[in-house]
C-alpha cells in the first residue's frame, strides 16, 4: 500500500492511499503519456508533469507515492533474498507436518530456502506481497499450505533507485590555466572570469552507480538536470517492464 499525495499546479494537496495494482497503473499510464517519473530509494515514485496555464513558465502537477509501511535498510542479504525471489516460483510455507515441520514459516524458492526470521521481515517490512495459498504436499506426501510470494512494486522501485545513484562534482572555481583542459579555459575566457590570471572553471562532471551515463556539463546546474533526466529516462524504461 502506498500513501499518495497529489500536488496540483495552484499549490494544493491532497492526500490518499493506493493499493500496489493502482500504483503500477499510474506509473505506466504516466510513462505512456510521457510524463516525468522518478524512483526514490525509499520505494516510492515521483510522477511530474507540467501544466500549461498561459504563463511563460509551466507549473507543476506531481503525484509521489511513498510505501505506508517503511521499507528500512535494504541491507546486501535482504537483496540477495529478493533475487532469490524475483527469480523463482516462491512460496511461503505453512501447516507443514511432521517431519517437515521445520518448513513453516520458510520462503521455499526453488533450491533455496529463505529461514522464518527472515521470510517474517521480508513479509512485514513489505518488502514481498503474498498472493492466494493453496494447498500442497511436501515431498509428495504430506500436506502443506503454500502461499505464493513476489518482490513488491516498492522493493522493487527502492533497488531500482539504488542502482542509479547519481553524483555530479564541485566545480574547481578560480583555478590557474594549467590546472584546467583547454575545454575550461575557453569557457573561463568567454564568460570574461580572468581574476588575477586565474580563470574561472564552473564545469561539473557527472556520472551514475549504473555505470552506464557520464558526463561534463558547463555549470553544475546543468550537471544536476541532466543527472535527473538520466534518472527519470531509467525509471521509465524500468517503469515500462511493470
Ligand atoms: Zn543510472
Amino acid at each position: 500500500m502506498f500513501r499518495e499525495t497529489i500536488t496540483s499546479a495552484d499549490g494544493s494537496t491532497a492526500t490518499g492511499t493506493a493499493t500496489e495494482a493502482h500504483a503500477r497503473a499510474l506509473l505506466r499510464t504516466a510513462v505512456r503519456r510521457g510524463y516525468r517519473v522518478e524512483a526514490t530509494r525509499t520505494g516510492g515514485v515521483i510522477i511530474e508533469r507540467d501544466v500549461w496555464d498561459g504563463s511563460r513558465i509551466p507549473k507543476k502537477r506531481t503525484v509521489a507515492l511513498e510505501p505506508v509501511t517503511p521499507l528500512g535498510n535494504i541491507t546486501p542479504t535482504i537483496r540477495g533474498d529478493l533475487d532469490v525471489i524475483a527469480a523463482r516460483d516462491a512460496y511461503l510455507v505453512t501447516g507443514a507436518e511432521g517431519t517437515f515441520m521445520g518448513r513453516n514459516g520458510r520462503i521455499a524458492a526453488g533450491l533455496h530456502g529463505i529461514p522464518p526470521a527472515a521470510a517474517k521481515r521480508l513479509i512485514g517490512r513489505g518488502l514481498v506481497v503474498l498472493g492466494e495459498p493453496y494447498e500442497a504436499t511436501s515431498n509428495g506426501y504430506m500436506p502443506e499450505t503454500r502461499t505464493p510470494v513476489r518482490v513488491s512494486l516498492a522493493a522493487r522501485l527502492a533497488l531500482h533507485a539504488q542502482a542509479h545513484r547519481t553524483r555530479t562534482s564541485e566545480p574547481l572555481g578560480y583555478v590557474r590555466p594549467a590546472d584546467v583542459g583547454m575545454g575550461g579555459i575557453t569557457a573561463g575566457l568567454n564568460k570574461g572570469g580572468r581574476r588575477g590570471g586565474l580563470i574561472y572553471d564552473g564545469s561539473s562532471a557527472a556520472s551514475c552507480t549504473c555505470r552506464e551515463w557520464t558526463g561534463t556539463f558547463e555549470q553544475r546546474m546543468f550537471a544536476l538536470d541532466a543527472a535527473r533526466r538520466h534518472r527519470q529516462a531509467a525509471t521509465a524504461n524500468f517503469a515500462r517492464t511493470l
